[in-house]
């Protein structure tokens, strides 16, 4: 069966809705008509330069129209899109060419640097920078402007790889999850019914487009509907409150911190907030004093759960349920499912936790080149292993506990740093909360709580155990604190864990007997 692959939507979108706003950038504005048009001439662009059905194209870049634009003139080609992290350091972007095996890549040239050893030792054919270039190496931009043959779109089917995205690596190397034209289109589905997208929709995209989010839940299901997408380079929060209000944006996605960041802005207050309908989150919980200040505003979140494997989004809790089902990340997607299975594997019941296990269209078929992995992932009648641990109450609302391997496990309790992070939010001037479990003579590991505090104001292990005492339990409590001025995070704003425990870890019971 041949598939309208995602390279299609932009010029189905242009027999639609030609004069639509697709695309805003800057001052720079894209209808579909010419959103469409600049895919397929980066579609002929690389056609000339030999890429076809299967070829794996690099893109490193800051969030441009170009960067959408190629995206959909890759799909348009059969080739397979690999945007790649812009926070990454040059060894890890030379893993992640070779490894996917691109045949071209093409990037922002102030990162030049950063491409160059992997571009070296990878042997790719084709490097093209983003801009004009020069007559030696002519731009991106420049090569737009030559004559092309008009549209070409390569019969795909569903399970073709659209695209490689790595995942965050916040446990460890990066891998390449595999995501095919069939993951891209039902996680675009799920969204727009889970988040009722509608055509007069505009959207804020701050966050990177090289991360799951941004793409499968961000642009892909924008173009479908045909909405309106303000794209941004990067997050500031003083520009995001300017635009939502000069462009009576709708719909704004991000994590935790991008809303954080939001209501602690001076202009905060004085901006107009009206047209704001939908707040999505996801990537981790959102604590409740953020849901408090912008209920204040009128203002509430759908929370989702997913990761790179899942194209991402794979659960969703509707606005409405926020209170009630407080501290859960809701149902599964429309075409998506959940299950949670102990250590054996075997499904549990309703209120146990044990590792969240996904299924759907929108699960991704395979990590690239890690068949021992794969092996590992899923279940033998098909079911993703998340390394999530959580579980589903009465009703079927998923519950996150925490990753497998962040949960601590203190004299044989099981302690989910999530919970103890969320309270520890509540606490005046805490602008950041990871607790990790430290290795402890008597109790195997005990929660220590790294954190970051607002300037000027001091937090002492003592002042934080009797905030968490009587609220959780005692074993829960951590038995040190620790400020730190940043914490480690990767470029989505996850704490890195495993490097807070290669750093606190060692030593810890000459610093803090218990
Ligand atoms: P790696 O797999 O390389 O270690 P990663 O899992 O951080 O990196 P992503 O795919 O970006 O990479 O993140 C997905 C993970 O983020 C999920 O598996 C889960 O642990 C966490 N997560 C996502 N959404 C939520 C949420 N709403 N609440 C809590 N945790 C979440
Ligand atoms: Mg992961």
């Amino acid at each position: 069966m041949t598939h309208p692959g995602i390279g299609a939507w932009p010029s189905t979108r242009r027999t639609r809705t030609p004069d639509k706003t697709a695309l805003i950038f800057g001052d720079a504005s894209y209808t579909y008509r010419e959103f469409a048009d600049a895919a397929d001439r980066i579609a002929a662009v690389l056609a000339t330069k030999g890429i076809g059905k299967g070829d794996a194209v690099a893109y490193i870049g800051e969030n441009s129209p170009a960067f959408l634009q190629t995206l959909f003139g890759v799909a348009q080609l059969g080739a397979v899109f690999v945007p790649i992290n812009t926070r990454l350091a040059p060894p890890e972007v030379a893993h992640v060419l070779t490894d996917s095996g691109a045949r071209a890549v093409i990037y922002d040239p102030e990162l030049h640097d950063k491409i160059a050893p992997g571009v070296e030792s990878g042997g790719i054919p084709h490097v093209i920078p983003t801009g004009d270039g020069d007559d030696d190496e002519p731009g991106l931009r420049r090569l737009m402007t030559r004559p092309t043959g008009g549209h070409v779109d390569v019969p795909v089917a569903p399970e073709d790889p659209a695209a490689i995205l790595y995942t965050s690596g916040t446990t460890g190397r990066a891998k390449g999850a595999v995501l095919t034209h069939a993951n891209l289109t039902w996680v675009s589905l799920n969204c727009v019914i889970d988040y009722d997208l509608v055509s007069s929709d505009v959207a804020l995209l701050i966050s990177p487009l090289f991360h799951a989010a941004a793409l499968g839940m961000g642009a892909l299901p924008l173009v479908l509907k045909g909405g309106t997408i303000v794209l941004e380079k990067g997050f500031d929060p003083g520009r995001a409150l300017a635009l939502v209000q000069q462009h009576r944006i709708t719909m704004l996605s991000g994590v935790p911190t991008t809303y954080q960041l939001m209501a602690d802005h001076p202009d905060w207050a004085g901006t107009d907030l009206s047209s704001l309908n939908r707040l999505t989150c996801g990537g981790s919980a959102v604590p409740t004093r953020i849901l408090d200040v912008y209920e204040e505003r009128g203002l509430s979140f759908t929370q989702g759960y997913g990761m790179t494997e899942t194209s991402p989004g794979h659960t969703a809790l509707p606005a409405d349920r926020t209170r009630d089902k407080q501290g859960s990340v809701g149902l599964p997607h429309f075409f998506s499912a959940v299950r949670i299975a102990d250590e054996n594997g075997d499904v549990v019941p309703r209120g146990t936790v044990g590792e969240i296990e996904a299924r759907g269209p929108n699960v991704f078929p395979g990590y690239l080149n890690l068949p021992d992995a794969n092996e590992a992932a899923f279940t033998e009648d098909g079911w993703f292993r998340t390394g999530d641990m959580g579980y589903l109450d009465a009703d079927g609302y998923l519950f996150i506990a925490d990753r497998l391997k962040d949960m601590v496990i203190s004299g044989g309790e099981n302690i989910y740093p999530a919970e103890v992070e969320n309270h520890l939010f509540d606490i005046e001037g805490v602008t950041g909360a990871a607790v990790i479990g430290v290795p402890d003579p008597r109790w195997g590991e005990v929660p220590w709580a790294i954190l970051t505090v607002q300037e000027g104001v001091e937090v002492t292990t003592d002042q934080v155990r009797a905030h968490l005492d009587g609220r959780i339990a005692r074993y829960k409590i951590p038995k040190n604190v620790v400020v730190v001025d940043d914490l480690p995070r990767t470029a989505s704003g996850k704490v890195r864990k495993a490097d807070l425990r290669a750093r606190f870890g060692a030593g810890a019971e000459v610093a803090h007997p218990t």
